[in-house]
């Protein structure tokens, strides 16, 4: 049974989401504080988090993402309320998997959590090793490594740069990754894409070679 924790505040969101993620299926633990989540994360060991931002108390959403990173690559999926978070969300580098602007369908947020456990489910299939210099990239163990020194990447990361590693050589169109790394069910801007290919050209280093194809998108290789 796969099994997930939800921290949020408003208990009607809450229960909401746990009544949907139950009738699939799945072990649901609830918890409607930023400073108890890491806890209750810890002890569940679950499969996946959903993490709203405004959280009352001392920690929100983003606190907890910033601590669940430094121990758990366990996917999170963010809610959020307002645009100021969105633009929070792409441009600090948090590890989060994808977010769900309030007020969202409960149907569309199980969507989103099965695509994003899909897309990493998907990666273990097609073991590929890939290098590039000193970089070396093998797809089937979710291992990065620049000169010997492993690098750690958020699921979302891993799962673009998987992509371009699958099609190394294309160009590739800023819509056209959306659709491979992100799924058919993602919605939202390019901009994302951007955001991503920078954190991964902070992350695994110049020696990755990541072209900005002027015009089109990116290439690998
Ligand atoms: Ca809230």
């Amino acid at each position: 049974m796969q099994s997930i924790v939800i921290v949020e505040d408003e208990q009607d969101i809450a229960d909401l989401l746990a009544l949907y993620f139950r009738k699939e299926g799945w072990d649901v633990s609830l918890c409607d504080e930023g400073v108890r989540a890491l806890d209750v994360i810890r002890s569940r060991q679950p499969d996946f988090v959903i993490l709203d931002i405004g959280l009352r108390g001392e920690q929100d959403g983003f606190d907890v993402c910033r601590e669940l990173r430094t121990t758990s690559n366990v996917p999170v999926l963010f809610l959020t309320a307002r645009d100021d978070e969105i633009d929070r969300i792409l441009g600090l580098e948090l590890g989060a998997d994808d977010y769900v602007t309030k007020p969202f369908s409960p149907r569309e947020v199980v969507a989103r959590v099965k695509a994003i456990l899909r897309r990493g489910a998907g990666t273990t299939t097609t073991p590929t090793h890939a290098e590039f210099g000193p970089v070396s990239i093998d797809l089937a163990r979710h291992e990065v490594a620049n000169g010997g020194t492993a690098i750690t990447l958020a699921a979302q990361e891993f799962a673009l740069l998987a992509y371009l590693v699958e099609n190394r050589g294309i160009a590739l169109s800023r819509d056209q990754i959306l659709a491979g790394a992100w799924g058919p069910d993602w919605v939202g801007d390019t901009r994302t894409v951007d955001v991503h290919i920078r954190q991964l050209r902070r992350k695994v280093g110049e020696e990755l070679p990541l072209v900005t194809v002027r015009g089109t998108g990116y290439r690998l290789g």
